[in-house]
C-alpha cells in the first residue's frame, strides 16, 4: 500500500500514465508523483488523431488530457521529452538519456506501442499515425497534394480503414493495399472478416486486398509502390498501417520478463511496487473462460488498467469483477465494437441485423461459452448483451434470452 512519503515515477505519458495519475489523486494519494514522457506534448488522447483530427472537425490541441489545470489539481512533476533509457530495480531508479536517475518507491511502466516500420526504399518519407508528431507530418504531406490526389495505404487494419474514411471524407483519393485476403480477417475471423469486405466499396472507397508489395521508392513528387507481380502503383503520398511493437527496449538490461510487451501478473504487478498498464502490458487476463497472458492495444483496457492499478496500491484491496475489454474504430461510414477479446478461431453466430442491412450484432463462442460480442453499428443492442461476459453463459441461453431483440 502506499503511503504519504512515497514516491511513484510513471515512465511513458500517454493515456494509460496519464489516466494512472488522476487516478491515485482520486483514490487520495497524497505523495509525490513524477511522469516522464519522450513527447514533447501534454498527455493525450489517440484515437482522434486518426477519426475528428484528420478529417479536420478538430485542431489537435482539443485532444489534450493533461491540460495546465489538471497538471496542477495533479499534483505531478511531468518531464516531457524525456525518454527513460534504462531502470535499475535494485536501486528502483529510472535512468534517463540525460544521464540524470529518478528514484522511486514504485514504478509504473506504461511506454505503449509504437507504428511498426517497413523496409522500402522510401522508408524515411513514409507516413505512419501514432503520435501528435506524426500527425503533423501528415498534415503538412496532405496540404501540399491536390484534391483528388490518389493516397497509397500499406495495410487495411483498424489504422489504415479509419485514415482513408477520414481522407476519402477530406477529398482524396484513398486505396487500401491489404496484403491478406481479406481486411482484419487474423483480428476478427473468417465470417466477421467477410461481413466487412464490402464496407469500402459501399462509400466508394478502393480496397485492393492480397496485395503482395516489393517496395516503395520515390519518384519526385510522387511514390511508386511496386508490386511482387510486376504491376505498381503511383501515390502522391504513402501512409504505412503495418500494426504497431511495444516499447521495452529500455527495459533489456532490467531484469523483467520481456516477451512482446513487459509480463505482469492479474494484478498488472512485474514484481513488488513495479507494474505495467496500458499497450506495453502484456498481462494475465480473468475471463470467463479462464486465465490467459494477453497484450490487448485498446484504450479502454488502459484505462480499466489505469483504475485497478491506482485502486490496489492505494486501498491494498483489488477491484472486483473481470475485465471486459471493450473496442471501437470508426470506418467506412459505420462504427464498429467488440466486447471480450475473442479469438479469430472462435465460433460466430450472428443475432441480429445482416451485412446487406448495414448494421449486425455477432456472438463468438468457444465450447459453448459466449467468448465475445462485435457489433456493426448496434451499439445498444452490444451494450445490452455486455452481461453475457461479466459470468460464463452459454451460447444456448444468450440466443434464447436475446437481449438484442427489446
Ligand atoms: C491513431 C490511433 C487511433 C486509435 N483509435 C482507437 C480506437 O478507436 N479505439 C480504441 O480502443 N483504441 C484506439 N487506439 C489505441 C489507444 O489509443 C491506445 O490503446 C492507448 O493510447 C494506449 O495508451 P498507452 O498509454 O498504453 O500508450 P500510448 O498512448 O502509446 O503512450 C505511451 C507513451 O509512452 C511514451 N514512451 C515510450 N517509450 C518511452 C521511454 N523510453 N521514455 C519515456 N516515454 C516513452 C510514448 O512516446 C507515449 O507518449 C488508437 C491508437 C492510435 C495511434
Amino acid at each position: 500500500m502506499l503511503h504519504s512519503s512515497d514516491h511513484v515515477v510513471v515512465v511513458g505519458a500517454g493515456f494509460a500514465g496519464w489516466r494512472f495519475v488522476e487516478a491515485l489523486r482520486r483514490e487520495g494519494f497524497g505523495g509525490a508523483v513524477t511522469l516522464i514522457g519522450d513527447e514533447t506534448f501534454a498527455p493525450y488522447d489517440r484515437p482522434p488523431l486518426s477519426k475528428q483530427i484528420l478529417v479536420g472537425k478538430w485542431d489537435a490541441e482539443r485532444a489534450t488530457l493533461a491540460t495546465p489545470e489538471r497538471i496542477k489539481d495533479a499534483r505531478v512533476t511531468l518531464l516531457l521529452g524525456t525518454r527513460a533509457v534504462g531502470l535499475d530495480l535494485g536501486a528502483m531508479t529510472v535512468r534517463l538519456a540525460s544521464g540524470a536517475t529518478i528514484e522511486g518507491t514504485h514504478l509504473v511502466i506504461a511506454t505503449g506501442t509504437r507504428a511498426r516500420q517497413l523496409s522500402y526504399s522510401a522508408n524515411t518519407l513514409l507516413h505512419t499515425l501514432r503520435s501528435r508528431s506524426d500527425e503533423e507530418g501528415l498534415r503538412d504531406a496532405l496540404d501540399r497534394i491536390a484534391p483528388g490526389s490518389v493516397v497509397a495505404l500499406i495495410g487495411g487494419g483498424f489504422i489504415g480503414a479509419e485514415v482513408a474514411t477520414a481522407l476519402h471524407t477530406r477529398g482524396f483519393r484513398p486505396i487500401v493495399l491489404e496484403a491478406l485476403r481479406r481486411p482484419l480477417v487474423t483480428a476478427l475471423g473468417e465470417d466477421v472478416s467477410t461481413w466487412l469486405e464490402r464496407l469500402a466499396s459501399d462509400v466508394g472507397i478502393e480496397l485492393r486486398s492480397n496485395q503482395l508489395i516489393d517496395d516503395v521508392v520515390q519518384n519526385d513528387p510522387t511514390f511508386t509502390v511496386t508490386f511482387h507481380d510486376g504491376s505498381d502503383l503511383e501515390a502522391s503520398a504513402v501512409i504505412v498501417g503495418a500494426g504497431a511493437l511495444p516499447n521495452v527496449e529500455w527495459l533489456a538490461d532490467s531484469g523483467l520478463t520481456l516477451d512482446n510487451g513487459v509480463v505482469v501478473d492479474l494484478h498488472l504487478l512485474a514484481r513488488e511496487r513495479v507494474a505495467a498498464i496500458g499497450d506495453v502490458a502484456k498481462f494475465t487476463w480473468s475471463s470467463v473462460l479462464g486465465a490467459e497472458s494477453v497484450r490487448i492495444e485498446h484504450w479502454e483496457v488502459a484505462n480499466v488498467h489505469a483504475a485497478r492499478l491506482a485502486h490496489l496500491w492505494v486501498t491494498g484491496e483489488s477491484l472486483e469483477g473481470l475485465m471486459v475489454p471493450y473496442f471501437w474504430s470508426d470506418q467506412y461510414g459505420k462504427k464498429l465494437q467488440m466486447l471480450g477479446h475473442p479469438r479469430p478461431d472462435d465460433a460466430v453466430v450472428r443475432v441480429s441485423g445482416s451485412p446487406e442491412e448495414g448494421k449486425w450484432l455477432a456472438l463468438y463462442s468457444r465450447e459453448g461459452v459466449v467468448s465475445g460480442l462485435v457489433a456493426l453499428s448496434q451499439p445498444r443492442a452490444l451494450m445490452m448483451s455486455k452481461h453475457f461476459l461479466d459470468a460464463p453463459t452459454t451460447l444456448r441461453d444468450a440466443v434464447a434470452l436475446a437481449p438484442w431483440a427489446n
